[in-house]
């Protein structure tokens, strides 16, 4: 850090726009305002820029300002009141507000789930069923000289993620000359990531089981007939399942291309029981691509507070996990849910049409970091501080490793582990006040 107090240069930032968590950034910053965020790629620049342009300033009830108090008072009589309250979002939150999440979610018997649920949740629960054979991205950089992207496409969605880890570096343990890594892509169409691939494999839309079958056939040295498997010849399958034997050090990363879809959970399961093959002739990983900043954070936290990783349900005062039951798309399409708290809004575009209509006839709470649109619709939005810039916390890059928070720019708000403690300390003494009230209201009157 520069030793001039206006102007500062605060060296190694982790970005939480996507689940690489860069974290090697240069926050150039003037008079309390970022000037340039170095080493930001194209989709974390807008995010740092729209820092300059706060679009909610104080906490609103049906958009009119109040005070912060009046905001957590009418929130807390919300979720007091409800019946089936949802706790959803948590991706771009950090582990103090995920765990305050947990607490008041147990608290108020609530549903609390994270954007995982309408994301990589087939590949969670594809990892529950056959386990994972994992790494660190550290790892990947020094070792793998076969990397794989199975429907994913790096250069848009984690546009550092090959510069970092995968493509450019040269690791510790691989030849020198020209890095020594095979760069493959699997996916339904040619993407810009295809583009730089020294293999590309085009699989038909929905066909990825069939292909990850195929390639377990012949990794098993399994007799396997000369067609085409999902739209891939049998010539190419061949010569993929030969890398895959021979490398040194492979990896397959897997992203939404792979897991989404109705089959998305089987289509995981296989590429993962393809991995746990090729480790009998090699050492081989797979790993998720994730997408929001800090879901595997959420991930982790749900886990060790009540033993899974999304949608859980603690109505019964404890938890019971339910993909499918307890998700939030599926609560709120089902109209069962009667208050809503939103912990960050980047989750309420990928619900369906009928959950996003049942959420704008129930009340919303929403905690949103200040520069976001958010979601409008929202009875009260409190903006809170982001982790990262304005708040230390930890977040949890794609492979599950904690990646310290640093804060570089004057809180301005409270965080959302703050507001989400304060509303369970106010919905814990309504419950008292009312428990005596109760209990000396049933009292005899002593004649
Ligand atoms: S790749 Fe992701 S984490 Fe890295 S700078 Fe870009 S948006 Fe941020």
């Amino acid at each position: 850090m520069t030793s001039n107090p206006e102007s500062r240069v605060i060296e190694d930032v982790a970005c939480t726009v996507c689940g690489c968590v860069c974290d090697d950034l240069r926050m150039h910053v003037q008079d309390s305002n970022l000037v340039w965020a170095e080493r930001a790629c194209p989709l974390a620049e807008p995010w740092f820029a729209a820092l300059k342009t706060k679009r909610v300033t104080s906490p609103t009830i049906r958009d009119k300002p109040v005070s912060l108090e009046d905001a957590l008072a009418t929130a807390a009589a919300r979720l007091a009141a409800a019946r089936n309250p949802l706790i959803y979002g948590l991706a771009n939150s950090s582990t103090p507000g995920q765990r305050a999440a947990c607490r008041l979610a147990d608290t108020l018997g609530a549903t609390i789930d994270t954007t995982a649920s309408r994301c990589h949740a087939p590949s969670i629960m594809a990892l529950q069923q056959v386990g994972e054979s994992t790494c660190s991205l550290g790892e990947v950089r020094h070792r793998a000289d076969l990397v794989i992207y199975w429907g994913s496409n790096p250069v848009r969605s984690h546009p550092r993620h090959m510069e970092r880890y995968t493509w450019e570096p040269s690791g510790m343990f691989l030849p020198p000359e020209g890095g020594g890594r095979t760069l493959a892509v699997i996916d339904v169409k040619p993407t810009e990531t295809a583009e730089l691939a020294d293999l590309y494999l085009q699989v038909e839309k929905g066909q990825d089981f069939e292909v990850a079958w195929a390639l377990r056939s012949l990794v098993l040295g399994k007799p396997l007939p000369q067609h085409p498997y999902g739209g891939v010849s049998w010539r190419e399958l061949v010569e993929l399942a030969e890398r895959m034997k021979s490398c040194q050090c492979g990896i397959i990363f897997f992203g939404l291309g792979l897991a989404r879809g109705p089959l998305g959970h089987h289509h995981v399961e296989a590429v993962l029981r393809l991995v746990t093959d090729l480790n009998a002739h090699t050492r081989f990983h797979a790993k998720r691509m994730r997408i929001p900043g800090d879901v595997a954070g959420a991930d982790s936290v749900l886990c060790w507070q009540t033993g899974y990783p999304f949608s859980v349900n603690l109505q019964r005062g404890y938890p019971r996990y339910n993909p499918g039951e307890y998700s939030a798309d599926d609560i709120l399409r089902r109209e069962e849910a009667d208050v809503c708290l939103l912990v960050g809004t980047e989750g309420v575009a990928g619900l369906s049409a009928e959950a996003k209509k049942h959420l704008s006839s129930i009340p919303v709470i929403c905690l949103e970091a200040a520069h976001f649109s958010g979601y409008s619709q929202a009875e009260i939005r409190i903006p809170t501080d982001v982790y990262g810039v304005h708040r230390t916390g930890t977040a949890y890059r794609m492979d599950e490793v904690p990646i310290p928070l640093r804060s570089f720019l004057p809180s301005e708000h409270p965080s959302d582990a703050e507001i989400l403690a304060d509303l369970e300390r106010r919905i814990r003494a309504m419950r008292a006040s009312l428990t005596e009230v109760t209990r000396s209201s049933s009292v005899p009157a002593q004649g």
